[in-house]
């Protein structure tokens, strides 16, 4: 494949934008090269500025459940921008949205929406402290939540793939509220809240990690984890920034029946504009301005755009009952032909996976947390990315990413990118 735009307008970016991205892990700095330039993208493929088609296992890191330019979603945000596309006041929309969000998701009455994943998360856990009014709070080793200050803290996806878990600029101060726990260790976060007894906040967790590959809770871990925070008088927050609208209707509450106390939305939410949003029952909504003393606000939260796009997506996977297993069929489809190739080249794997998010780990152990996670193959995954990518194949430039599949995938899709990893792997060791 040749890159020669790609490589062109990246030398233009680098003079004028940190690094030449918007967002740290575009830049291949785990992979080595330099970062494809999309032009426009379609179903199941992107199509970059050098004519090259790739099938896409990224998505957007999520979005695109249902494939890129999505029809619906794109009728909708077209005709919404045509009545103005910002206007600082309600808008009727957003109650929309909100009732078929509540109305999908088990066990929240309210939802506040903002612009971001990182918004949702930062603000759920203001919430849990005002709620509480504890300061401390719990995340787990490489799951990431955002890049504000509190969760910098050994923050997996981008942050481990550069190796500087803690950033310079959080200050001390933040950075001794945040305690971490080991993921699928619940003897480690017992230690922890007894250690601190009456401090604690809120446990923050993905329910199931995607930001260190896709790492699913060991059988019992959530629901131990729920027992626990509620003995203590602590919220449990789940980030289903990730897992929200992908795994189920109701994401991971619904799949493993656990009711968290706030829930963190992003990515799928959005429809492809920057849309979080975060939920919970009356009593704790209730804590948030203008009702309550928590404040939170946006000048563009429940934009007409985004609002838009998410009711045309939400109202897409909520009308059809297939979706979700569709998508999970698909995924173990890709699981098993992957494993079968990998294992007649002799190449050692590891594949987790959990409804529509998988990853490959090139090493034999069982990865089931941080630790385990970064113990893969490095020097292997880069070859694997850039051989993968020579075959017209584009999965995220980090092993620790997780792969996103899209309904847009045809069957035909996932055996091109199986005979891709057959003639990689070949070549791998
Ligand atoms: C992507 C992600 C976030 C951050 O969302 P942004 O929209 O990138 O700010 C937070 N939590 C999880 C689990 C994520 O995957």
């Amino acid at each position: 494949m040749i890159y020669k735009r790609s490589s062109a307008l990246f030398l233009e970016a680098e003079k004028v934008i940190p690094g030449g991205v918007n967002s740290p892990v575009r830049a291949f700095k785990g992979v080595g090269g330099t970062p494809i330039f999309v032009k426009k993208a379609k179903g199941a493929y992107l199509y970059d500025e050098d004519g090259n088609r790739l099938v896409d296992y990224i998505n957007s890191w999520g979005p695109m459940i249902l494939g890129h330019a999505y029809e619906p979603v794109v009728n909708a945000v077209t005709e919404k921008a045509k009545k103005g596309t910002s206007f600082g006041m309600p808008t009727e929309i957003e109650t929309q949205i909100a009732q078929l969000a509540v109305s999908m998701v088990p066990n929240i009455d309210k939802i506040r929406f903002v612009n971001s994943g990182t918004e949702a998360c930062m603000s759920a856990i203001r919430l849990a402290r005002g709620f509480t009014g504890r300061d401390k709070i719990i995340k787990f080793a490489g799951c990431y939540h955002g890049h504000s200050d509190s969760f910098l803290i050994q923050a997996g996806s981008g942050a481990s793939t550069f190796g500087t878990p803690n950033s310079p600029g959080v200050t001390k101060g933040t950075a001794k509220d945040t305690l971490l726990a080991r993921y699928n260790d619940i003897d480690n976060v017992k230690a922890l809240i007894n250690a601190n007894k009456n401090e604690i906040a809120c446990v923050i967790i993905e329910p199931v990690a995607g930001n260190m590959g896709c790492i699913p809770p060991k059988n019992n871990f959530l629901k131990a984890l729920k027992t626990l925070c509620e003995a203590n008088n602590i919220l449990l927050v789940f980030d289903e920034v990730m897992t929200g609208f992908r795994l189920a209707k109701g994401g991971a509450q619904e799949l493993y029946n656990i009711d968290a106390d706030i829930v963190c939305f992003g990515k799928v939410i959005g429809g492809g504009l920057p849309v979080g949003a975060f939920a919970a029952r009356n009593e704790i909504m209730n804590h948030l301005a203008p009702l309550g003393p928590v404040y939170q606000a946006g000048t563009l939260s429940g934009n007409p755009l985004a609002m838009a796009a998410g009711l045309a997506m939400l109202n897409a996977l909520n009308d059809d009952n297939e979706v979700f297993n569709r998508l999970a069929d698909k995924t173990e489809y890709l699981h098993k032909g992957i494993t079968k190739v990998l294992s007649k080249n002799k190449i050692t794997h590891t594949i987790n996976r959990v409804g529509s998010m998988i990853s490959v780990h090139f090493d034999e152990a069982e990865v089931v947390d941080f630790e385990t996670a970064a113990k893969g193959n490095n020097e292997t995954f880069k070859k694997f990315f850039h051989g993968m990518l020579n075959e017209g194949v584009y999965i995220a430039p980090s092993s620790f990413e997780t792969w996103f599949i899209t309904d847009a995938l045809s069957y035909e899709d996932l055996d091109f990118t199986i005979s891709a990893v057959d003639s990689v792997a070949k070549n791998l060791l």
